[in-house]
């Protein structure tokens, strides 16, 4: 079947001369898997965005953390 929800349409027979790549088809054709993958990419987007978003957090706070240590260290080191 038609990995497209709302498509009921059966896929074509695996191993059809033409095919180029091995992976097996997921959708009756280009138009479902054109609408598949519009509906798609709107959640791809807003996921890499959201981490980008994290990764800045991370760093800001890594940044924050390693500068901590240092001053942890270099009191250490003066207590010495
Ligand atoms: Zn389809």
């Amino acid at each position: 079947m038609c990995a497209r929800s709302g498509c009921a349409n059966r896929l074509e027979s695996p191993g059809r001369a033409g095919r180029r790549s091995g992976r097996p088809a997921l959708y009756c054709g280009d138009a479902c898997r054109a609408a598949a993958h519009r509906a798609r990419t709107p959640a791809v987007t807003d996921a890499l965005r959201r981490a980008g978003a994290l990764s800045g957090d991370l760093l800001s706070a890594g940044e924050q953390w390693s500068a901590h240590l240092a001053a942890f260290t270099e009191a250490l080191n003066a207590a010495r």
